[in-house]
């Protein structure tokens, strides 16, 4: 099923031209109107008019989160406040916050991009979604609400929390379509089944659209299996415009991205190169349509890599793979980049341990150490010592032959490791306290 047939199944030449016309307005638009662009744009030696190609992109100088902070509140915004309708903000976990504003025309697209997302995935009006994003300046419950009420689903703002209330609402009114965190998700199912109900069974649950952070493979599956959903990944940034950048269809093959307003890069995140198509690299994003904020070459730090060739379900937007964790998020560990994603890989190939896990890195004279600790899915292999010796060295074996890393690995009884009711934060970094 599609939101904007038209758009997300255009031929490569058209997307392109469109894509081309729309960057070209763009880089006029905050070059008339951003000083820090205009600034940018003369130091790099770029005008408006010499972006003649979708190439010459690669001539215009980043963006970063930083830039958004140091121009806080309101100074990277292309219109006058009194065309702003709506403003959000992405927590800074240290000091001020990244704020983003909307005109009516963003607050459309914004609405359309996230509703093409959930479309693709079978929501029609015919569902009743939860909201389980919390609500307030984070961008993805609001993102999520407006494009499912212009669907035509009945929409509960359910927010964060509060998960035995969520249960009970989501039984008593029968919700179809969960929107939360996949840890959360998880979590829930979790509570669900300690208050002696059976998902499958008792809710009416059939799809799960997933934000906020990356799920890992094992981790779908247990959503998929544990709550009987059809559970899918979405993407998006409040900077670029909150969640509605990319999103996965039916077939779970990578997120589609919206191309006729985004225009995604992968870059080496040491050097800033664009890679050739295909590299694993960190996701760089230009918006070809925003008004109110619009960002030349954001850098995500996310790290991805885009997959061109057409997806079975007939739309021709590109695709970006699983994230496998952001850029300054990796630890390097003995000279060796580790990006959490990458942990995801080693578990979903070792069939008795469970999708979470903890990292703590410590330092052992000039050695880093690195314990990984992870959840058996059978807590009765711990009766066994050489079952639980046999399923220690397979984790760690193939820890080895994925990262090329040796790590302690302990194995520990399930349910025993944290839960997350937002992020996930997995990793203790210890060497530099
Ligand atoms: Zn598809």
């Amino acid at each position: 099923m599609f939101f904007d047939e038209k758009m997300e199944t255009l031929d490569r030449p058209s997307m392109e031209a469109i894509q081309l016309e729309r960057l070209q307005r763009t880089v006029k638009r905050v070059y008339e109107r951003v000083p820090m662009y205009r600034e940018r744009l003369d130091a790099a030696g770029v005008k408006p008019e010499d972006i003649q190609t979708l190439r010459d992109l690669q001539r215009i100088p980043f963006t970063d989160k930083a830039d958004l902070r140091d121009h806080y509140p309101f100074g990277m915004f292309a219109v006058p406040k009194k065309d702003i309708v709506r403003i959000h903000a992405s927590s800074g976990t240290t000091g001020k916050p990244t704020v983003v504003g909307y005109t009516r025309n963003d607050m459309n697209t914004w609405t359309d991009c996230v509703a093409r997302l959930a479309t693709a995935v079978g929501v029609t009006a015919e569902d009743t979604v939860q909201i389980s994003f919390g609500y307030g300046l984070f961008t993805g419950a609001f993102g999520l609400h407006q494009a499912m009420e212009k669907i035509g689903c009945a929409v509960i703002p359910m927010s964060s929390g509060n998960t035995e209330k969520q249960i009970m609402i989501m039984r008593d009114f029968g919700t179809t379509v969960l929107v939360a965190t996949p840890s959360y998700a998880i979590y829930l199912g979790e509570t669900c089944r300690k208050m002696g109900l059976d998902p499958k069974k008792d809710l009416k649950l059939r799809v799960g659209l997933f934000g906020g952070e990356a799920t890992s493979l094992k981790m779908r599956k247990e959503l998929e299996d544990s709550l009987g959903i059809l559970a899918t990944d979405n993407y998006g940034m409040s900077e670029l415009i909150g969640p509605g950048v990319s999103g996965e269809c039916v077939y779970q093959c990578g997120m589609h991205i919206s191309e006729d307003h985004f225009i995604p890069e992968i870059i080496d995140p040491a050097t800033g190169e664009v890679l050739p198509a295909g590299s694993w690299g960190e996701l760089v994003v230009t918006t070809i349509t925003k008004e109110a904020l619009p960002v030349l070459r954001y850098r995500t730090h996310d790290i991805t890599r885009l997959i061109y060739e057409p997806c079975q379900c007939g739309r021709t937007t590109v695709r970006m793979e699983k994230l496998r964790g952001r850029s300054d998020d990796m630890l390097i560990i003995r000279g060796v980049n580790v990006f959490p994603g990458q942990i995801d890989t080693v578990l979903s190939r070792v069939s008795e341990v469970g999708p979470h896990y903890e990292i703590t890195v410590t330092r052992d004279g000039p050695l880093d150490k690195m314990e990984l600790k992870v959840e058996l899915i059978d807590g009765s292999v711990l009766e066994s010592f050489s079952q639980l010796e046999s399923v220690q060295k397979k984790v760690r074996a193939t820890l080895r032959s994925v990262l090329g890393l040796d790590a302690d690995v302990k194995i520990v009884e399930p349910q025993t490791l944290q839960r997350f009711e937002g992020k996930a934060k997995r990793i203790k970094d210890l060497r530099h306290i």
